[in-house]
């Protein structure tokens, strides 16, 4: 594995971003997690399942398609690594099902999850029912009233939807619940985080559970380049899982650029962002160090996206530290520039992508590629959850 010193420390640091600042009553829990995570996720017998389990029910391996207009248009070779087809629509289902497993593992009975926009939530669920195990899942009550379909998706699978009141009532509030909840029942319940967030060891577990995608695009650019690399891969950043996927083998090989893109919002300087790295400053979010969007008190701001699973006022440890010490190159996209991408994406080739996804495919626009150049650009998920947000906007060209 080329991952040089890109590793998550043995105190849960990426150079000075991440740890895992928890309440006193979870320290005994998430050291047993630190503890036990690696030698269950490196077992032969957790591989044996977990592969069989991305294979047979959620449709893995992802094909890598090559865009032949996209790559036209930019003067290079564009391909797409088809994340929008696995089963529940997105990536998210990989980190669902491993951290499930991994549960299971440590002899807990009981799931909860957070959700903002409802798809972790939705893959939560998906893997509870497929488990048979009990599923409680958070999220704030303004969310809950603006994602309806994901919430009766969720129900309908058995898990129980806990409409949270507190704060703004949206992820960050959600979170704050799940946490409380997990502090009260810490033997018996498992935390499933939905991306490369949280304290120590989640984002290393939620990174290497989604480095599937890196692993697959190895053989398939081998088969189709003749070298298992390429010059670029581009991923869209929420809390950063898709991206630490797609980019996890390849860390410590300086020949692959990576550009992240993160939701600009209305505007960078418009207040209505979330655009993370560009303006966030170092503080505590969600039990660890990172970026994260804060006025001048400190409080951490409302961010604003179109896209729902970019809208995030931290992001990943791993990330924080890949823009600082600019291994990674991070573009902000506004929302405006995003649909225009999924619209084109949609008519040149047939495939609706996900809000999120269509924001790494308008930093395509940004970027100057040399000729020939191999680019990977991750689709994360599929627009079928975006429908009413692209009517709203065909309406309007
Ligand atoms: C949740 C989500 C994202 C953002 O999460 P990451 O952890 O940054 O990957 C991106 N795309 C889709 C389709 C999502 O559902």
């Amino acid at each position: 594995m080329e991952k040089d010193n890109y590793s998550v420390s043995e105190k849960g640091y990426y150079g000075q971003f991440g740890g895992a600042y928890i309440p006193e009553i979870l320290h005994d829990t998430v050291e047993k997690l630190q503890k036990a995570y690696l030698p269950i996720l490196e077992s032969e017998e957790f591989q044996r399942e977990f592969q069989l389990l991305l294979r047979d029910y959620a449709g893995r391996p992802s094909p890598l398609y090559f865009s032949k207009k996209l790559s036209q248009k930019h003067g290079c070779k564009i391909y797409l690594k088809r994340e929008d087809l696995n089963h529940t629509g997105a990536h998210k289902i990989n980190n669902a099902l491993g951290q499930i497993l991994l549960a299971k593992k440590m002899g807990k009975t009981r799931i909860i999850a957070e959700t903002g926009a409802g798809q972790h939530g939705v893959a939560t669920a998906t893997v509870c029912a497929l488990m048979g195990m009990p599923c409680t899942v958070y999220m704030g009550k303004t969310d809950v009233e603006r994602q309806m379909p994901n919430v009766k998706k969720m129900q309908m699978l058995g898990a129980t939807v806990f409409p949270v009141t507190s704060g703004n009532m949206t992820l960050k509030d959600a979170t704050n619940e799940a946490i409380r909840d997990w502090c009260c029942h810490p033997s018996d319940t498992f935390y499933i985080i939905g991306s490369t967030v949280g304290p120590h060891p989640y984002p290393d577990i939620v990174a290497r559970l989604q480095s599937v995608i890196s692993e697959e695009m190895k053989s398939q650019l081998a088969e189709k380049e003749g070298r298992d690399y390429p010059d670029r891969i581009v991923a869209c950043v929420g809390g950063g899982s898709n991206a630490a996927g797609s980019i996890y083998h390849y860390l410590g090989n300086d020949k692959v650029k990576i550009t992240l893109a993160e939701a600009g919002g209305e505007g960078v300087d418009t207040g209505r962002t979330a655009a993370t790295i560009k303006l966030g400053k170092l503080g505590i979010i969600h039990g660890a160090r990172t970026f994260v969007i804060q006025d001048e008190n400190g409080q951490i701001k409302e961010p604003y996206s179109i896209s729902a699973g970019l809208d995030y006022p931290g992001i990943g440890p791993l990330h924080a530290y890949l823009a600082d010490c600019h291994r990674a190159e991070v573009i902000a996209i506004n929302d405006d520039e995003a649909l225009k991408a999924a619209f084109e994406l949609t008519r040149s080739e047939g495939i609706i992508p996900a809000l999120e996804s269509a924001h790494a495919l308008a930093a395509l626009d940004k970027i100057e590629f040399r000729p020939g150049e191999v680019v990977v650009v991750t689709v994360s998920g599929r627009g079928d959850k975006d429908m009413e947000v692209y009517i709203k906007y065909a309406e309007h060209i």
